[in-house]
């Protein structure tokens, strides 16, 4: 029988690009978003790590469906701002998920800081939880340069200001196929489906 997995997010750009990603890999499982289940609590992201929010999330999802289940936590490291937003991506203009907001103000942080010190990374944590109690957590990142004003509409989030190494366009300027073979998500999804397939 087909095993199902839940994704534990209720991000569609995310739900889309992991279920992308997983089903490239050629995993024989159903996954199942967490619309499926309306009355799911609301999981707050209080870990102080990608690790430990993508852990967070899973670990209550599949407590509450009791369903094998994968969390993510993503964001942008800035080195500029020591790292920041970082966990604090989603939220960092105030209002959880705002992306126009967060990426405009990360725009305003950075205009005074020269092209040569404008180095970033996308980093996604990606945690397994099974009812069984088997746990594990990958990493991927994605490192890359900031642009001063936004560029392309594909993407989310922070893509439109973010060229990542190797590449002239931003994230916002790929094709999804690109992104996700080169993406923190991509590799962190990839890892997950070499473990799962082990
Ligand atoms: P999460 O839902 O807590 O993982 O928040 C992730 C946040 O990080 C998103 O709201 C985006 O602002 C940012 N982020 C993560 N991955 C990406 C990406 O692939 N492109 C653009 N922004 C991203």
């Amino acid at each position: 029988m087909t095993q199902k997995l839940v994704i534990a997010s209720r991000n569609n750009h995310k739900i889309e690009e992991m279920r992308r990603i997983l089903e490239q890999g050629g995993l024989d499982i159903e996954l199942v978003g967490t619309a499926k289940f309306p009355n799911l609590p609301d999981v707050e992201e209080t870990g102080a790590t990608f690790a430990a929010n993508a852990l967070l999330k899973a670990r209550a999802v599949s407590e509450f469906t009791g369903l094998p289940t994968v969390g993510d936590d993503s964001g942008l490291c800035v080195d500029a701002l020591n790292g920041m937003p970082g966990i604090l991506s989603a939220r960092w203009s105030g209002t959880h998920g705002n992306d126009r907001a967060n990426l405009e103000l990360i725009l305003a942080q950075i205009s005074q800081v020269p092209i040569d010190r404008r180095g970033a990374s996308f980093v996604c944590a990606a945690a397994y939880v099974h009812p069984d109690g088997t746990e594990f957590v990958v990493e991927g990142q994605m490192p890359g340069t900031l642009i001063d004003a936004p560029r392309g509409e594909n993407g989310f989030g922070y893509d439109p200001i973010f060229v990542p190494h190797g590449h002239e366009v931003t994230s916002a300027e790929m094709t999804s196929e690109l992104k996700d073979s080169i993406s923190h998500r991509g590799k962190a999804l990839a890892s997950l489906t070499i473990a799962l397939k082990d």
